[in-house]
């Protein structure tokens, strides 16, 4: 089990940490910044620095077999710390902060398009969601503007954690979310954007929608009769 200090602080770049374990899947911490691939985000990038000043290049971090369990890629060249080393753990910042700005973003899609999403994913620079829409085609224009709109409102983003019971006691909250909870499954967290979209999400997000800046619909494609792919760009980086 690893602390997973992202869930609480997406902005936390660093942090001092121990390897518990080092196998051939890659390296455990007990604590750590690195976001491992889930929910449609990749997995993060960075370097885990030793207390003899050598560094051991991250390339991709994964979900290990138990809930909480984060594994850290190494390089294939590099050689992995031993486990009760000391590490510093460091992410590819700039590269993180363009995957939570567009991850945001495609909260925002959502509240723009109406129906359900089927699929999606949050690249370096773009984005895609998959829409269940019926019939007629969408408005890459419109999209475009109701997104950027509430963009530049600047809306509050944050984490806000629920349980069962509190779900039960104000079903109000599912009526307004994209995406049902998973019920059974004890303190959920749930992503809220003030007044704009509601819904459960273990993703890292910027603080405000105005972080993320102008974005463009780059293609909306036919994937089935039912399917709408709306693809989409940071308009500069
Ligand atoms: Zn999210």
């Amino acid at each position: 089990m690893t602390e997973l200090l992202f869930r609480d602080d997406a902005y936390t770049r660093s942090c001092a940490a121990w390897v518990t374990a080092v196998d051939e899947r890659g390296i455990r911490l007990d604590r750590t910044v690195f976001y491992p691939t889930g929910g449609g985000q990749p997995g993060d990038s960075g370097v885990l620095r030793l207390a003899d000043g050598t560094t051991v290049d991250i390339v991709d971090t994964v979900k290990g077999d138990s809930a909480d369990e984060v594994i850290h890629v190494p390089a294939p060249d590099a050689v992995p710390p031993q486990p009760g080393a000391e590490v510093t753990a460091e992410i590819d910042w700039e590269r993180r902060h363009r995957l939570m700005r567009m991850h945001t973003c495609l909260h925002l899609l959502c509240a723009v398009v109406p129906g359900a999403v089927t699929g999606g994913s949050v690249g370096d620079g773009r984005g895609r969601l998959d829409f269940d829409v019926p019939g007629a085609s969408l408005d890459k224009d419109a999209i475009a503007a109701g997104l950027n709109r509430l963009i530049a409102e600047g809306h509050a983003v944050a984490p806000r954690w629920i349980d069962d019971a509190e779900l039960e006691a104000h079903p109000e909250l599912v009526r307004t979310m994209s995406v049902k909870p998973p019920t059974g499954a004890g303190k959920i967290r749930l992503l809220e954007i003030a007044g704009v979209d509601l819904q459960p999400c273990g993703g890292t997000h910027v603080r405000n929608t105005a972080e993320i800046g102008p974005v463009e619909i780059t293609k909306i494609e036919n994937k089935g009769r039912q399917n709408r792919r709306i693809n989409l760009a940071f308009v500069s980086s």
